[in-house]
C-alpha cells in the first residue's frame, strides 16, 4: 500500500481552517492540524461578543469535534504550541514532541501590538485578539453597565470613559456596538449608563485608513449619532492607570482602555533564513513559500497581489490564501509548477451597532443600514454555519 503524504497545518484560524477542508477531500494525504488552543476564535464576530449581543458559542468552535468531521477521516487535530521547524530534516518541533512532514502550511496569524514606545500600554489596556482578552473585556463592560444601574453604587453617577485605542476595522466596529448598547438600553440600565463616554483615539486624520470615501463617511455619520467622541490625528504617548496622556492634549480619565491599534505577526522560528518585514510578517516568494515545501498564508504573511499592491490582513484574504496554497501542494503532488499567489478584497462590510452596517462590494455595490448588516450578516453566518455543520457531524461520529 501506497504511504500516505503529511501535511502539516499550524493554526486553525481562518487560514488553517479553509486549508484543511481544501486539502482534505485527497484521501491518500493525511492531514495533521495543530494550535495552541483547542478552539477556533471568530475574530471577525468578536464586537458583537464584547456588548453582550453574542455568545460564547457563537464566537469559539471546538476545533477537535470539527475535525473528526471529515469524510475520508484523515484530520487529526493536536492541541500544542510549535516552537520551531526545520526544513532540512523536515520536522515540526512542539512543546510537547515533534511532527515530520511532506509539506507544512503555517497560518499563525497575528496578535496585539501593544508599543513599547507607548509607556504602560500594555499593562493597562486590552486587546481582541484572543478569546481571554476579549472575554475580560467583556466582563468589564458588563460591571461598568452594572454599577450605573445599581443606585447606591458609588461610581452610578460619576461621568467615565471607555477609551478604544485605534480607528481601525476593529475598533470603529467595537465602540460602535457599545454605543448602541448604551444608547438603546438606556430605558432599561439606567440614566446612570448616559455618564458612560466612549473615546475613539487614532494618530491618523481619518478612522478606517485604507478604506474608501463612501464606507469613512457614512461610518462618520454613524459614530456621531451614536454619541461617539472621536479624537483623530491624537498621539497616545503614555498610559497609567487612571489617565491616557496624549501629545498636546490634557489627560484623559478613563476606566477602561482597548488597544486595537497595531498588530505584530506570530511566527514560527525556521530552520532556514527568513527575512520578516517591519510587523514582523515572513517575507514569502510569489508562491507564499518560506523554505522548500514550506508554505505560509493569512495574517502572519506579507501578501500582495501580481500587480505588487499590499494586502492588508482579513479573514478574506487569509481563506484565499489557504486556497491558493492547497492547490498549490495539489500541483507539486502531481509534479506540476506553480503559479504565482493572485487575490483581492472582494468587499469590506463595518458593522456599526445594532442591525446597522456600511459596505462596498467590488467597488462598484455601496450599501448601508439594514440592508448591509443583512449582508454581512449573511456572510458571517454562512461561514459559522460551514463550520458548525461539520462540527455537528464529528461530534456525532465521535459519540458512536
Ligand atoms: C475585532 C476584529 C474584527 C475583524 N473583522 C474582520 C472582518 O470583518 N473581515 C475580515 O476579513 N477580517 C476581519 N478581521 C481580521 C481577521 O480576524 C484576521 O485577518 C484573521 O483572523 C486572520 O486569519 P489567520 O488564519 O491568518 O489567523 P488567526 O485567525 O489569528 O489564527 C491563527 C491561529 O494560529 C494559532 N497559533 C499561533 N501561534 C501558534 C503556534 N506557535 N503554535 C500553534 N498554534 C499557533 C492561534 O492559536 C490561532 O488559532 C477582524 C479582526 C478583529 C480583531
Amino acid at each position: 500500500m501506497a504511504v500516505r503524504q503529511r501535511v502539516v497545518v499550524i493554526g486553525a484560524g481562518y487560514g488553517g481552517l479553509r486549508a484543511v477542508e481544501h486539502l482534505s477531500v485527497e484521501r491518500d494525504l493525511e492531514i495533521l492540524l495543530i494550535d495552541a488552543n483547542a478552539y477556533h476564535y471568530l475574530q471577525t464576530e468578536v464586537y458583537g461578543y464584547i456588548a453582550g449581543r453574542f455568545d460564547l458559542h457563537d464566537v469559539a468552535l471546538d476545533i477537535r469535534h470539527w475535525s473528526y468531521g471529515f469524510k475520508h477521516r484523515n484530520v487529526t487535530f493536536i492541541l500544542d504550541r510549535v516552537t520551531s521547524m526545520d526544513s532540512r530534516t523536515k520536522r515540526i518541533h512542539t512543546l510537547e514532541g515533534e511532527y515530520s512532514y511532506d509539506y507544512a502550511i503555517v497560518a499563525t496569524g497575528a496578535r496585539t501590538n501593544f508599543f513599547s514606545f507607548i509607556e504602560g500600554l500594555r499593562a493597562h489596556s486590552f486587546g481582541v485578539k484572543k478569546l481571554p482578552q476579549a472575554y475580560n473585556f467583556r466582563a468589564t463592560f458588563e460591571k461598568l453597565l452594572y454599577e450605573k444601574l445599581d443606585t447606591t453604587h458609588e461610581r452610578c453617577d460619576i461621568a467615565q470613559n471607555i477609551v478604544i485605542g485605534g480607528a481601525g476595522l476593529s475598533g470603529v466596529e467595537i465602540a460602535a456596538e457599545m454605543g448602541d448598547v448604551i444608547l438603546k438600553h438606556t430605558k432599561s440600565i439606567g440614566a446612570g449608563a448616559q455618564n458612560i463616554r466612549i473615546v475613539l483615539i487614532d494618530a491618523a486624520p481619518t478612522i478606517l485608513p485604507g478604506m474608501s470615501r463612501y464606507v469613512i463617511e457614512r461610518t462618520q455619520e454613524r459614530l456621531e449619532a451614536l454619541g461617539i467622541e472621536v479624537m483623530r490625528e491624537t498621539f497616545i504617548e503614555r498610559v497609567d492607570a487612571t489617565h491616557i496622556y496624549c501629545k498636546g492634549k490634557a489627560p484623559l480619565p478613563y476606566v477602561f482602555m482597548i488597544f486595537t491599534g497595531g498588530i505584530t505577526a506570530s511566527t514560527v522560528e525556521l530552520s532556514q533564513a527568513c527575512e520578516h518585514n517591519r510587523i514582523g510578517q515572513y517575507s514569502a516568494d510569489e508562491t507564499l513559500r518560506i523554505a522548500p515545501d514550506v508554505f505560509a498564508i493569512g495574517d502572519c504573511v506579507e501578501l500582495h497581489d501580481t500587480k505588487g499592491t499590499l494586502l492588508a490582513p482579513t479573514a478574506q484574504i487569509a481563506e484565499k490564501s489557504a486556497h491558493y496554497v492547497a492547490q498549490s501542494i495539489e500541483r507539486l503532488r502531481k509534479g506540476k509548477t506553480l503559479v504565482p499567489f493572485d487575490a483581492s478584497i472582494d468587499g469590506v462590510f463595518v458593522a456599526l451597532g445594532g442591525n446597522y452596517a456600511v459596505g462596498e462590494l467590488w467597488g462598484a455595490i455601496r450599501v448601508k443600514g439594514v440592508v448591509a448588516y443583512m449582508l454581512k450578516k449573511f456572510i458571517t453566518k454562512s461561514y459559522y454555519w460551514g463550520l458548525k455543520l461539520r462540527l455537528n457531524t464529528g461530534y456525532k461520529k465521535r459519540s458512536k
